[in-house]
């Protein structure tokens, strides 16, 4: 089965805290939630102790978004701490609350070669699945396939870095993938190539998938805004809908279009409306 939420607070909320939120998904129907640490991990211990008690009453699955400012691939001593630092509060604090998983943005280019990116993001993950062992913190790191083309994070370089880390999974994000050229994505047969890409790649993945949909503006650079369902369709969530239906896919649909719980009740309602009919 798969659940569905939204990115951050529903809109629908009347209150504007986590606990809130968590609340709210229940009354809304939706069963998953992404806490938005993009800005910062401001999320109190105490709060976070409250927020797991909630969610597992209300069986509302969290992760977390980890801050923006990232970037394992650098060459500055100072900007590597920083992105540890960031990773390390945002999974620390997520674990607390109950949620499985922190997605995060991995990094730039700049002027190296991907190879060499590649060698430099994992290197700095393994420091900080090191630090999370080391603290016994259970918590998977969701490396998110962005969508510039300057940026480091592929659905290929996100697959091997979790082939060789053990605490290290790829986050789809659907959108990303259209606006950095890399796939196209309109029919079913799109959407199911790249989920059995990854079934194959990686053991058990499409049975607890993460993943991120809206619609998005792109230019060919890349990724520009993301935009509301129906809007210009492009990638349309209904083919990707039914391949989930069909082929008994489980995992997590985060909505991040503009309207991150209207949105994330569309999807969910035609998922369901192909399930029934199966
Ligand atoms: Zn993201």
């Amino acid at each position: 089965m798969i659940r569905f939420g939204p990115a951050g607070i529903p809109l629908q909320c009347k209150g504007s805290s986590t606990i809130d939120g968590v609340a709210c998904c229940h009354d809304l129907g939706l069963d998953a939630m992404e806490m938005e640490f993009v800005h910062g991990v401001k999320l109190k211990e105490e709060s976070a102790e409250e927020i797991e008690k909630i969610s597992r009453k209300f069986d509302i699955s969290l992760s977390s978004h980890a801050p923006y400012y990232i970037n394992l691939c650098s060459k500055e001593d100072e900007k590597i701490q920083n992105s540890i630092r960031h990773i390390f509060e945002s999974a620390k604090i997520t674990a607390i609350a109950g949620g499985r998983i922190t997605v995060f943005h991995p990094g730039f280019y700049q002027k190296l070669s991907p190879d060499e990116a590649f060698s430099r993001a994992k290197s700095v993950l393994q420091q900080i699945q090191e630090k999370l062992i080391q603290h016994s913190i259970k918590i998977v790191l969701g490396a998110e396939t962005v969508g510039k083309k300057s940026a480091f994070g592929s659905l290929e370089e996100n697959i091997r870095l979790s082939e060789e880390l053990e605490m290290v999974e790829p986050v789809i994000d659907f959108a990303h993938l259209l606006a950095r050229g890399d796939y196209k994505l309109k029919s079913e047969d799109d959407y199911r190539a790249i989920l059995e890409k990854l079934e194959k790649r990686l053991d058990g993945y499409v049975k607890h998938f993460h993943s991120h949909f809206s619609e998005i503006a792109y230019s060919e650079k890349g990724e520009r805004n993301h935009l509301v369902l129906g809007e210009k369709n492009e990638p349309p969530f209904k083919p990707l809908m039914k391949v989930l239906a069909e082929n008994g896919y489980s995992g997590t649909v985060i909505c991040e279009s503009p309207q991150i719980d209207f949105d994330a009740l569309k999807m969910q309602k035609e998922y369901w409306r192909v399930k029934k009919c199966l």
